[in-house]
């Protein structure tokens, strides 16, 4: 499966809801949903209120959907993920939203680095930040806990990283991660609890989905 291309917009639209793909804009009257909320397409206003007459089936495959899109990953690696997530003692659904927040694009984005994934997926892919003192640039590498995230040295001269400090400022951390914007770094303390994480995704739902 290749890579999508067209307008995320477009994927709030299919699931029906917001899913802040693409930062501040998600909370202003602009966002697509507060102004057509019914899914894209030729039948789009006709098929409104379908979820109601889904097979078990079709929600199983929206929660997954669902959750690919939030964290803009393709299906072969989000097989990926939930073969790790299997393989991992205790709730597979639990294992594999932790695999997912502990993705490198996905802490910088927590740490309010970047206004969205996609953006902090970039940045991390033009080599700007390290992890441990080592410069990585794999937008999907899995942080463990203790995992120190830092700007690189000759990226912190660039206009992007001079002006976050006062873009990062309001946005809100969560509790399972550490900030230092002063710094512009970060360490994860430890995985996040299922209470921490976007309560919208129904993990039982993508394990059934994969336990077919
Ligand atoms: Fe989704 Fe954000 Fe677009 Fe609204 S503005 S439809 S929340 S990506």
């Amino acid at each position: 499966m290749s890579k999508y291309l067209g307008p995320v917009c477009r994927l709030c639209r299919r699931e029906g809801e917001k899913l802040y793909l693409k930062g501040e804009r998600c909370f202003t009257p602009k966002c697509a949903i507060e102004r057509r909320e019914f899914a894209p397409g030729q039948h789009g206003r006709t098929n409104a209120g379908r979820s109601d007459r889904m097979s078990d089936y079709a929600r199983q495959l929206r929660a997954k959907q669902k959750a690919r899109r939030v964290y803009g990953i393709l299906e072969r690696q989000f097989q990926r993920y939930y073969g790790v997530a299997n393989r991992r003692r205790g709730l597979t659904g639990l294992n594999l939203l932790q695999a997912l927040e502990s993705r490198l694009d996905n802490v910088i984005f927590r740490l309010g680095y970047a206004p969205n994934r996609a953006s902090a997926r970039l940045l991390v892919t033009h080599g700007h930040f390290m992890v441990n003192d080592v410069r990585s640039d794999v937008p999907s590498m899995l942080l463990k806990a203790g995992d120190v995230i830092s700007v690189r040295e000759s990226s912190r001269k660039t206009t992007y990283f001079k002006n976050l400090g006062d873009e990062a400022e309001p946005r809100n951390v969560p509790a399972w991660l550490e900030r230092n914007l002063r710094g512009l770094s970060g360490r994860m303390i430890r995985f996040p609890e299922r209470a921490e994480i976007d309560g919208n995704l129904n993990e039982q739902l993508i394990v059934e989905y994969y336990s077919r």
